[in-house]
Parts: structure tokens; C-alpha cells; sequence
């Protein structure tokens, strides 16, 4: 099942087609895309009942982030080897983790201001369908809702600023959280660990890797940060980039006004973010 955003409505395919979920449910389910977390499993098995799978055609001038408004926002640095050692860090022996602050995250339908040097940064993203506290890694996946596409839009110089750098703010710049650009729940992938993720600028690949390379994988995430702090339905993880990013360049490379960023995972589809 995918779940889209469609101009602040939540909608799923049947056939190919959108299909507006409150309207199509007589509202059994709200309208508000955030709250496709208030009952999941019903969601899901709702879904299952109309046979909604699969996407389809949609304006993509519509299409807002498909989890729009989460309470918690991680992320997770230097999650690929190969991403770690293109920088200058050394490889983390636990998860390197920040925020994005939510009032970041947008969707496809919205273009994203450039007003310094930014890198780009495609990862898996992971929507939490219910509350998880001292999860196990073996259980963790019960607790997912489904994967989405994101981009870690980096202010490289506010990343690294100060005595002590904190990497929240450089990273949460209004728009430099684009996801989507629908939530796809597991059933549809053959392997959810096993997943080609890549992202381009006019026809050139930036970076291509799979999720199989993540050192800390969806399990051990959900583990390791369930049992410091509560994850909440609707909250979401940004799993770590892999390596070709810009600023590890020579020389660095950033994006440009103008600049057409499309992100690909499989079995999720394109997220394709216009900047300006
Ligand atoms: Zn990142």
C-alpha cells in the first residue's frame, strides 16, 4: 500500500489510480495525512480490503511530504563506510545521531530555497507506525509503518559552526527536508534491506549505493534509539547518505539555483525536488 499526501489529503492507489481515503472509507480514516498513524493496522487492513497497491499518476504539484507533521525527527550520520570515509571522520562503532527540526520536512510540490552552498544527501527514510520503547532489533520491523524517500539538505558551514558543532540547525533549513513522494509499506518489497538508492542532477549520478551498505541497519536503529527515548507513530528516521556527496569533492561541489535533484530508491519510485 502507498500512502500520498495529495494538496493535504491523504490518498491511496487502487488500479493505478488515486483514491482519496477518507472519502473512499465514508471517514472511517481522516483526511490529514498525519493521522494515518491514529489506527494503523485498520488503515492497513483497509487497504488490503479495497486492494490498494502499487502507485499512479499524480500531479506532483500536489504531492506534499506523505508524513508531514512528525513529532520526532532522527537522523543518523556517517551510516554508509564508504560516506564516513570519503569525509573526515572515522568510521562510528555506535549510531552518529541528530534531528532535522520538523518545520523542515516538505514534499515534492515544493521548491526548495537555496540561500548558501548546499550538499545533497539522499537516504531511506523510515515512518514509526506505533509507540516503541526497549524494542528488540528481531521485533523492530513490527514497528515500522512503511519507507519513503528523503534528502539531508546540508548547510555544510552552519553544520561545522562554533567550538562544539552541532549538526541540527545547519541541516533543518526551511525546505531542506524533502520527502516522498509517498509512504510504501514493507509488503511491497521483495527485500526491505536490500533496496538500490541513487539521486542525480540532470541525468549524472551523484551517489549510488544500496541499503544493504547502511552499518547500522532499520533493526538495530529502532533498538538502539527506542531504548533511550520513546519513538512515537508518526515519527520519522533519516537512515544515513552513502558516499559521493559535495563537500568531499575536489573540488567541493553544491547545488544550484535552477538545479533539478531527482532521488530513486527502489520499490519506492523518484523524489524529484526542484531547488531555487
Ligand atoms: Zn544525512
Amino acid at each position: 500500500m502507498r500512502l500520498c499526501n495529495i494538496a493535504g489529503r491523504l490518498n491511496t492507489f487502487v488500479d493505478g489510480k488515486a483514491v482519496d481515503v477518507a472519502a473512499a472509507s465514508d471517514n472511517r480514516f481522516s483526511p490529514d495525512p498525519q493521522r494515518m498513524f491514529d489506527d494503523w493496522q485498520a488503515l492497513v487492513d483497509w487497504g488490503a480490503s479495497i486492494n490498494a497497491r502499487g502507485s499512479g499518476d499524480v500531479d506532483l504539484g500536489q504531492v506534499e511530504a506523505p508524513v508531514p507533521r512528525p513529532g520526532q525527527v532522527f537522523a543518523i550520520g556517517l551510516n554508509y563506510r564508504a560516506h564516513a570515509e570519503e569525509g573526515v571522520f572515522t568510521v562510528p562503532e555506535e549510531p552518529t545521531v541528530f534531528t532535522k527540526w520538523p518545520s523542515c520536512i516538505v514534499g515534492p510540490s515544493h521548491d526548495v530555497e537555496l540561500p548558501v552552498d548546499t550538499d545533497w544527501e539522499i537516504e531511506l527514510v523510515v515512518a514509526i507506525s506505533r509507540r516503541a520503547y526497549r524494542v528488540a532489533a528481531s521485533d523492530a520491523m513490527s514497528y515500522v509503518a512503511g519507507y519513503t524517500i528523503g534528502q539531508d539538505l546540508s548547510d555544510r558551514v552552519l553544520q561545522r559552526k562554533g567550538p562544539a558543532p552541532q549538526w541540527s540547525l545547519g541541516k533543518s533549513r526551511y525546505g531542506y527536508g524533502p520527502t516522498g513522494p509517498w509512504l510504501v509499506t514493507l509488503d511491497e518489497f521483495d527485500n526491505p534491506h536490500d533496496l538500490a538508492i541513487h539521486d542525480s542532477l540532470a541525468g549524472e549520478t551523484l551517489q549510488s549505493s544500496r541499503t544493504s551498505m547502511l552499518i547500522f541497519d532499520v533493526p538495530f536503529l529502532i533498538e538502539y534509539l527506542s531504548n533511550l527515548c520513546p519513538l512515537l507513530p508518526g515519527d520519522i528516521i533519516f537512515t544515513g547518505t552513502p558516499e559521493g556527496v559535495g563537500y568531499a569533492r575536489k573540488p567541493p561541489r553544491f547545488l544550484h539555483p535552477g538545479d533539478v535533484l531527482t532521488s530513486t530508491i527502489e520499490g519506492i519510485g523518484d523524489l524529484v525536488t526542484r531547488l531555487v
